[in-house]
């Protein structure tokens, strides 16, 4: 039993959560993760298009230089926890609607010092054979990675698990308890659950659960779709974005492509997005006939209006801890060690701006 330790309450065991339980548990902290869903990755994290990289950033925002620290911070992990990444693939293909945009964006890119290629139209073809428009020039992104959001959710949580921090699932958090301004547990269904620092890593619902408390600490939601068709053999194998078309396949071949959502009518709901996306895909790329719309499902990304993620201490609070923000998937490893750091060693590196 561990005597004098402080109890973590995580709250969320999205990819945000789950990477700072991980995170926690391996510096032998007391920690406790609760999912109102159940599984790791239930939230908007099962909806992700899982693709890290830093060539979607703008080299002169601030993000930018973050994103690269995340994106190197993905490296540490496949040291720490090869099994995390052990089905993502390596690298992407980016072209714009003519060569000179695509070449431009090439030049922005590597002035920023990002490590890209640009590749001719011979290479793309060779490299991705199933391409039908094959574009003059394409980015090549080598640092990219396209992951299964969702499965590394789990995968974190079963290393939290096996460094003894326990998880319950299907457990919705009603409140965050406080006692003469310091956290003194969380409220679920069964009664309350003592913790001494309880951490927010609700994604979008942190906007309900802080707003309960009197706090709104700026967060908004912003929806977009994810698209799966079924497919039966190989057609790409990095993820390629160009001016019609996004998409990445995963091992079991599912193709996944991610769109803006626009509303919930018939004309531009979901399932016409993946219809007329199908019809995209297969001027586009070589496809097999068996290929077929199987899901439309909508995530809500919690997004700040400055594009910058918040961690910390909410000071009104002690030992309320904020961790949420967008593009989550490139941000959770990061984002988990910097928390458990700043939580159990008491580290803040300021690399990613406090709530308010
Ligand atoms: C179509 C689409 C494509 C995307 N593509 C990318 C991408 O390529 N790269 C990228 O980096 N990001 C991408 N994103 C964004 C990414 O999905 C999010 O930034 C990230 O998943 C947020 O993770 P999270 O852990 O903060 O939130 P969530 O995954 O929502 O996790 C929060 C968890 O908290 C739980 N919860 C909420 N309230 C309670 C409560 N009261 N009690 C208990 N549990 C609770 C929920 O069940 C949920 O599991 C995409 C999003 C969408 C929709």
């Amino acid at each position: 039993m561990r005597l004098n330790q402080p109890r973590i309450a995580v709250i969320g065991a999205g990819i945000i959560g789950s990477a700072i339980t991980y995170n926690l548990a391996i510096r032998g902290a007391d920690v406790l993760l609760l999912d109102e869903g159940p599984e790791p990755g239930s939230g908007v994290t099962g909806r992700a298009f899982g693709w890290v990289n830093v060539i979607n950033g703008t080299p002169d925002h601030s993000s930018y230089a973050l994103w690269r620290e995340a994106v190197a911070e993905y490296q540490h992990l496949k040291t720490a926890l090869p099994e995390a990444l052990s089905d993502a693939r390596p690298g992407s293909l980016i072209w714009r609607a003519t060569p000179q945009e695509t070449e431009q964006l090439a030049d922005l890119h590597r002035r920023a010092g990002e490590d890209i290629e640009l590749l001719r139209r011979g290479v793309v073809a060779e490299w991705e054979p199933h391409l039908r428009q094959v574009p003059e020039c394409a980015v090549f992104s080598r640092n990219d990675l396209a992951l299964d959001p969702a499965r590394l959710a789990g995968t974190y949580v079963g290393a939290a698990l096996a460094a003894s921090a326990v998880a319950r699932f299907s457990e919705k958090v009603a409140a965050v308890q406080t006692e003469n301004g310091r956290v003194t547990g969380i409220r679920v269904a069964g009664g309350t659950l003592k913790a001494d620092v309880v951490v927010m890593a609700a994604g979008s619902a942190i906007k309900t659960l802080a707003g309960e408390m009197g706090i709104d600490i700026g967060v908004e939601t912003s929806p977009a779709i994810l698209l799966r068709y079924a497919c039966s053999r190989p057609v790409v194998s990095r993820i390629l974005r160009g001016p019609r078309l996004e998409v990445r396949q995963a091992g079991d071949n599912t193709l996944f492509v991610a769109k803006s959502y626009v509303d919930d009518g018939i004309e531009n709901g979901p399932q016409a997005i993946g219809q007329r996306t199908l019809a995209v895909m297969k001027d586009e790329l070589d496809l097999p006939d068996d290929v077929r719309l199987t899901s439309a499902d909508v995530g809500n990304r919690p997004v700040f209006a400055d594009g910058l993620p918040r961690l910390g201490f909410l000071r009104p609070v002690e030992g309320l801890y904020i961790a949420v923000g967008h593009p989550g998937v490139i941000l959770a490893p990061l984002i988990g060690r910097l928390a458990a750091e700043e939580i159990v060693d008491g580290r803040r590196t300021g690399l990613i701006p406090d709530p308010k």
